[in-house]
C-alpha cells in the first residue's frame, strides 16, 4: 500500500489521531486535513463559516453535513490534495461519507485506506483533561463521545464492508502506534 496515499483516519476524540496525522502525513508527504482544525480557524478569524459553526462546535456537536461538504470539497480541490491526503475528523457521518466518495469519484480516485485509531473511554477522558483545551469541559467531552458512538461509529462497518478499514490500538505510546501506522501504510522504518 506504499503508493497509497489516499487516507482516512477515524477515531474519537482524544485518540490520538490528529498528532498520528501530523506524523504519517510529513512521513508520506501528502497534507493531512483536520477539519476541526479548519473550522476553529475559521471561528479565530471571525469569517462567514466561523460564525456560522462557532456555538454548534462549542456544545460538541457536529457542524451540519452540506456546510461540510462544502469545506471538505473546496479543500480537496486544492494542489497539495491532488496526490494524496491524511483527512483527519473527516466523515463523521454516513451522508459524509457518501459525499467524500463522490467528490473522490469526480476525480477518479478512491480511498486507500481507513485507520481506526481508538482507545477505552476512560483514557479518552484523561488525555481530554491532560489537554486542557477551554472548549474540553468533562460534560463536552461526554457529549462529544456520545455524538461519535451515535454518528460516527456506524462507519467503521461501512468502511469494513468495502474492505479498507484497519484499526490500530490507540491505547499506546505516540511512537507505538506511530510504527503500527507505518506498518499498515506499508512504509519501512
Ligand atoms: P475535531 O477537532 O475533529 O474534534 O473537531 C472539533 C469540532 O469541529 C467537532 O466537535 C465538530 O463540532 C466540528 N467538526 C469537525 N469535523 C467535523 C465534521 N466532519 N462534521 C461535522 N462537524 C465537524
Amino acid at each position: 500500500m506504499a503508493d497509497g496515499l489516499r487516507i482516512v483516519f477515524l477515531g474519537p476524540p482524544n485518540s490520538g489521531k490528529g498528532t498520528q496525522a501530523l506524523m504519517l502525513a510529513s512521513r508520506l508527504g501528502v497534507p493531512a486535513i483536520s477539519t476541526g482544525e479548519m473550522l476553529r480557524a475559521a471561528v479565530a478569524a471571525g469569517s462567514d463559516l466561523g460564525l456560522r459553526v462557532g456555538d454548534v462546535m462549542a456544545r460538541g456537536e457536529l457542524v451540519n453535513d452540506d456546510l461540510m461538504a462544502e469545506v471538505v470539497s473546496a479543500r480537496l480541490a486544492q494542489d497539495d490534495a491532488a496526490r494524496g491526503f491524511i483527512l483527519d475528523g473527516y466523515p463523521r457521518t454516513l451522508p459524509q461519507a457518501e459525499t467524500l466518495k463522490g467528490i473522490l469519484d469526480r476525480l477518479e480516485a478512491a480511498l486507500d485506506a481507513v485507520i481506526l485509531i481508538d482507545a477505552p473511554t476512560d483514557v479518552l477522558i484523561a488525555r481530554g483533561l491532560g489537554r486542557g483545551r477551554v472548549d474540553d469541559s468533562v460534560e463536552v467531552m461526554r457529549d462529544r463521545l456520545r455524538v461519535y458512538r451515535e454518528k460516527t461509529e456506524p462507519l467503521i462497518t461501512y468502511y469494513d464492508r468495502l474492505g479498507v478499514l484497519h484499526s490500530v490500538d490507540g491505547d499506546q505510546s505516540i511512537e507505538q502506534v506511530g510504527q503500527q501506522l507505518l506498518a499498515v501504510v506499508g512504509v519501512g522504518t
